[in-house]
């Protein structure tokens, strides 16, 4: 984390910057912070500005082009019932517990509060965050997320996680990383003992690109399921980095080598700065699509677009309506299959 790399010249032991990335490390650093890890830099390809790595965490001016973009497009300030709590559904709560992560995202849904001093929790706010939640008994989920909750010491993870565990209705608790990912030596066999301590906890990472299954990636994810705690992926469909059939099914299956269950691929929000990333959704349906019967089914990760009001899942129509008796389906393949359906059986 010391040694992360946060100007033009860092980047430079890395890649050779282009003028319009040089331009936009000077012009938009202030805005949303630049710092990529050591290690995510060394994934970069030297000779390739269109690098799938280089991409998601290097500036662009392009990111300066974007007129319809949304500091807050899912509305997640008016959802905090307490500061950095966001709730949408009755029963579950993301909870940013950090406004820290190890580099920082160009398409990052939470631009407006990561590497932001004014949204870091003191203790004392944790602290009304936890009461809010042990005084709302609905909530059964948690979802540590931020920044990245991982980028806690071990003491303070343990401390939040145990707060946690003391509240009777929490039944699940989430951590969402990127860690994994960005820096996996993070994921040390002292937090997965930790951790397990805790059960049952539940992890989603954040992999976008087969390139970043790297071997230390995949020992962190390892060491995370010997703990006993399943692995899940969310992913961002990113313009130019995974927006194509083969490129995803790598990246899925890959995951499924990993047992890291891929889980959701969202569709990039109309967030600002991010147009250059953002692919039409009729694009993504057919990305999906293009998997089901080519890959076993639990490679295939739910498409959805998130909403201020909730996830909606985006898939190709398979069901194409009844006839009579019967209920008309579209295979894999494109056939049309007829099946009878049973009747509706009233109360
Ligand atoms: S790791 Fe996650 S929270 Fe952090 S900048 Fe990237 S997308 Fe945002």
């Amino acid at each position: 984390m010391r040694n992360r790399v946060r100007s033009a010249d860092d980047l430079a032991r890395f890649v050779q910057p282009t003028p319009d990335e040089v331009a936009a490390i000077e012009r938009l650093a202030r805005r949303f912070h630049f710092v990529i890890t050591p290690y995510y830099a060394a994934l970069m390809d030297p000779d390739d500005p269109e690098c799938p790595i280089r991409r998601q965490v290097v500036p662009r001016t392009a990111e300066l082009e974007d007129p319809t973009g949304l500091p807050d497009p899912l509305d997640e300030v008016a959802h905090s019932p307490v500061k950095n709590v966001i709730r949408v559904y009755p029963d579950r709560i993301a909870f940013c517990v950090n406004n820290e992560c190890a580099l920082y995202c160009r398409f990052c849904l939470r631009k407006r509060m990561v590497g932001d001093e004014e949204w870091t929790m003191k203790r004392r706010e944790l602290g009304e965050a936890l009461e809010w939640i042990r005084r709302s008994p609905e909530i059964r989920d948690v979802l540590l997320t931020g920044g990245d909750p991982l980028v806690f010491a071990d003491d303070r993870l343990d401390w939040l996680l145990s707060e946690l565990r003391s509240i009777p209705h929490v039944e699940i608790i989430r951590l969402g990383t990127r860690l994994p990912v960005t820096l996996p030596f993070r994921v040390t066999e002292a937090l997965c003992r930790m951790l397990e301590r805790h059960h049952p906890i539940w992890v989603n990472t954040h992999f976008n690109h087969p390139r970043e299954l790297t071997p230390e990636a995949t020992e962190a994810c390892d060491r995370l399921s010997r703990a006993g705690i399943p692995m899940g992926n969310q992913s961002v469909l990113l313009r130019g980095i995974n927006d194509d059939p083969g490129t995803m099914k790598a990246l899925c299956e890959g995951l499924v080598r990993m047992r890291v269950r891929p889980y959701y691929c969202y569709q990039a929000q109309r967030l600002e700065g991010t147009a250059h990333f953002r692919v039409a959704i009729e694009r993504g349906v057919e990305i999906f699509r293009s998997l089901r019967g080519r890959t076993s089914g639990f490679a295939i990760p739910q498409y959805v677009l998130d909403t201020p009001h909730g996830k909606v899942p985006l898939s190709h129509p398979y069901l194409r309506g009844r006839e009579g008796d019967d209920v008309i389906v579209e295979t894999y393949e494109g056939r049309v299959w007829r099946e009878r359906n049973p009747p509706e059986r009233s109360a």
